[in-house]
């Protein structure tokens, strides 16, 4: 009798596991930004090349990696997050936990991480090289404190996926509203943004949303956008929306986030759209940044980690908070006509 299943070898698990998490470069930007952030960095700069495809590099001032947890770093399932299913269940505070990101990109890409933690010895950091999953090279660098990942040649090894890729634009346009979305969520972080030598965006890091939003909309946008806050039984939300005139052709600019993590989310999203009662143009989305405030226990924000939908336990509430907030802070602003009254 004949064998028809066979176990598969060590690469081309890995090249499967690593299609799960890696996509495009966007999410490799999303990666190696979460895990800055997970750093305690007040800094992170990103830098692309064609979009990513060439080149990604994150550099952060975060407290760094001795040469022992670099090397930790990039093997499978490594994280200082997380030690077991207990701490999972007494609720995670950092993006990642998983411990699977570094040895995902590493196994479809080329990476060097330079790495130096804050209470270092002045001078050493290391530097460790890895291509397709394998260490190539692990030495001492002179770096800064803080750590730097650059991953070059992204798919190089698993060409059926580099074919996917878009073109240049495309992929940039997916690794901007990456980093836009962190840079928003953390105006106390310096976030910047480079593309192909040219810088996209910098904000500050002074720690506030207005001028996190003038650095990264730019003034026209910013100047448009007013205040809305609001709270509702267990449901708060504060940010920013734009006037009825300044809008874009997509729901791209309608960001949410939910207590500090962004997702999507359609049901923020109709509410914002149903509080301009009609003044939006067809077809034209406003600029909306919202935080979203619920207690953990009222939000399922892992339904799905990659698509970052979020599943709320008492839905229409939300709506109710997000909906009358928006439409009040038009209304003060004259930007609206009262429909129906209000109570
Ligand atoms: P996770 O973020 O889920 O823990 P990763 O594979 O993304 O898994 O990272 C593995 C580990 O490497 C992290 O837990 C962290 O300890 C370390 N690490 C990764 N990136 C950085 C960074 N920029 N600064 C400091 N440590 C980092
Ligand atoms: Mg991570």
């Amino acid at each position: 009798m004949s064998q028809r299943i066979t176990q598969l070898d060590d690469v081309t698990v890995r090249q499967i596991a690593a299609g799960e998490v890696v996509e495009r470069p966007a999410s490799v930007v999303k990666e190696l930004v979460e895990n800055s952030l997970d750093a305690d960095a007040n800094r992170i700069d990103v830098t692309v090349e064609s979009g990513g495809t060439d080149r990604i590099a994150v550099s952060d001032d975060g407290i760094g990696m001795s040469e022992a947890d670099l090397r930790a770093a990039v093997r499978e399932h490594t994280t200082s997050k997380i030690e077991d299913a207990a701490d999972l269940d007494a609720g995670v505070t950092t993006l990642g936990f998983r411990g699977e990101a570094l040895h995902t990109i590493g196994a479809v890409s080329r990476v060097t991480i330079t790495s130096k933690p804050r209470d270092g010895e002045a001078g050493r950091g290391t530097e460790l090289r890895l291509a397709g999953g394998e260490v190539e090279s692990v030495g001492p660098a002179g770096c800064p404190e803080g750590t730097t990942v650059e991953v070059a040649d992204l798919f190089y090894n698993t060409p059926a996926r580099r074919k996917y890729l878009k073109t240049t634009t495309t992929e940039f346009s997916h690794v901007n509203t990456v980093v836009t979305r962190y840079a928003l969520a953390n105006p106390d972080v310096a976030v910047s943004l480079t593309h192909d030598g040219r810088e996209v965006f910098a904000t500050t890091g002074r720690g506030d949303l207005r001028s996190a939003l003038l650095s990264v909309y730019g003034r026209e946008v910013a100047e448009s956008m007013i205040r809305a806050d609001g709270e509702s039984g267990a449901v708060a939300v504060s940010g920013y929306v734009s006037d009825p005139e300044t809008t874009r052709s997509t729901r791209e600019y309608m960001s949410t986030y939910v207590n500090g993590r962004y997702v999507s989310s359609p049901v923020v999203r109709e509410a914002v759209l149903s509080a301009y009662g009609g003044q939006l143009s067809a077809e034209r989305y406003p600029f909306a940044v919202l935080f979203v405030e619920v207690p953990p226990s009222e939000v399922d924000v892992n339904v799905h980690p990659r698509k970052m939908e979020c599943r709320w336990s008492d839905e229409s509430a939300v709506k109710a908070t997000v909906e009358t907030a928006v439409e009040e802070a038009l209304l003060d602003h004259g930007l609206v006509r009262s429909s129906a009254p209000r109570g």
